[in-house]
């Protein structure tokens, strides 16, 4: 199906600042074979059929978030006061009790939510990411999705004891290849692979080494949990090891790794991080609440590349953005860092060249895959637009979005997400996270477990 955009604002996020105002974008297949001023444009492809009309309207490229658990919107509302406990007092212990089949549903409902809010391209790394990988391909996301291996003995970690064990690396090594061979290049390649660690305190060199092995095969990102606050436990299990030291020697920290949070930092660690080549995907929604925040500028100064990931429990993009610029702000006491324009490139381009698809996604250019958005711009908080990247990143919201597509494909149409029943999945999910959280209180005898 070929579509033409016209007379809209497009941000092109070009990497020249390019706005077209009123701009056009010509989608033909899967991909954007022309941009640029609406007249000119229309006036080369006089046989595109398909109109939308982009009047009142911003057209940009779609979210790219580097970092995401689909299936954690169970903890929506449980785990934002408490900390690090969310670990050990709600991750850990719930994962024994969802089934499949809820998990499911929950990570659907994150899916669609994403979606929805103009987010195209998620990396989403999870203990059973496989359930969610068939809704994932059908509702037309792109996505590089891996599981969250570990290889620690979970029963006697909430015991307080940290066990490795080799039948359960044995079990979580299959089962990440096994998954990461089964999706790489489904649905016209938009599911692509990555492999996944949870932390360097829970997983043994063994474990790291066997999935860079794969990762190397298949040609696909790795990415792990760094600088949370596991230290002290990584230096207990690894025989004295530095968590950046530990990951770099074993396959988890290089070019073509994704270091995740990055907040918690000995001295030195920046250096370890910026020697390797690898990324930093930066979470400052989430981590905002956890009073922790990762120097991100700094680490941009030394050479790492940044991306922005929403991670858990949240859904709005635009949240992400500003809580990128707000925390910069508040570590440099200076209201002059990461302007909007830099923000909206961290969403978008620079995501996606932390996950290796910049010369597909993350801009509009022509060639490039069509993954966009369509804001309307006549909304509350919308107008006066007068500039738009500003107004935008400083006042949009996910539920402005009226259109989404991704290889072309319309996955959200005047706000809604196309090919689904959403009252439906928002209850069915509903009802799934309740029905956990009953189970889970009569087990632990509230809603977080003691530890
Ligand atoms: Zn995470």
């Amino acid at each position: 199906m070929n579509t033409m955009i016209t007379g809209a604002t497009v941000i092109t996020v070009d990497g020249k600042g390019t706005i077209h105002q009123p701009g056009a974008v010509v989608v033909r297949g899967d991909r954007i074979t022309d941009i640029g001023p609406s007249a000119e444009v229309e006036a080369r492809n006089p046989d595109v059929g398909k109109r939308i009309d982009g009047r009142g309207r911003i057209v940009m490229p779609g979210f790219v978030s580097v970092h995401n658990h689909l299936g954690y919107s169970v903890f929506r509302g449980r785990a934002e006061d408490i900390g690090h406990d969310a670990v050990l007092g709600l991750y850990v212990p719930m994962s024994t009790i969802l089934t499949r089949e809820e998990r499911s549903l929950l990570a659907a409902l994150s899916t669609a939510e994403l979606l929805r809010g103009g987010v195209t391209t998620v990396l989403q790394m999870e203990e059973d990411a496989d359930v969610s990988a068939a809704f994932v391909e059908e509702i037309g996301m792109r996505a590089a999705l891996g599981i969250m291996a570990s290889d620690i003995d979970v029963a006697a970690l909430s015991q307080g004891r940290m066990v490795l064990d080799e039948r359960i690396r044995a079990q979580q090594v299959e089962q990440s290849i096994g998954f990461a061979e089964q999706v790489h290049g489904r649905g016209n390649g938009r599911l692509t692979a990555v492999m996944a660690a949870n932390t360097a305190s829970t997983s043994s060199p063994e474990l790291l080494r066997a999935l860079r092995d794969a990762a190397d095969r298949l040609n696909v990102p790795v990415s792990m949990h760094m600088g949370i606050g596991e230290a002290p436990d990584v230096r207990a299990l690894h025989g004295g090891a530095g968590v950046f030291e530990f990951c770099r020697d074993n396959g988890f920290l290089d070019e073509r790794a994704i270091a995740v949070h990055c907040y918690q930092l000995g001295e030195g660690d920046i250096d370890t991080l910026a020697q390797s080549g690898a990324a930093l995907a930066h979470c400052p929604l989430m981590n905002q609440f956890r009073g922790a925040i990762a120097p991100a500028e700094t680490m941009r100064e030394n050479g790492v590349r940044v991306g922005l990931g929403i991670d858990n429990y949240f859904s709005d993009h635009f949240e992400v953005i500003r809580a990128r610029i707000a925390v910069a702000r508040i570590r440099a006491n200076d209201p002059s860092v990461v302007p909007s324009m830099d923000a909206l490139a961290d969403a978008t381009i620079r995501s996606a060249e932390v996950m290796g698809m910049a010369d597909e996604i993350g801009s509009l250019e022509v060639g490039k895959k069509a993954d966009l958005q369509i804001i309307d711009a006549r909304r509350y908080g919308l107008a006066p637009l007068n500039d738009p990247v500003r107004t935008l990143v400083y006042h949009g919201h996910g539920k402005d979005i009226e259109t989404v597509m991704i290889d072309g494909r319309t996955v959200v149409e005047d706000g809604r997400v196309t090919g689904i029943d959403e009252e439906d999945l928002i209850l069915q999910a509903a009802q799934a996270g309740a029905s956990a959280w009953d189970r889970f209180k009569t087990r632990h005898g509230a809603y977080v477990a003691a530890h």
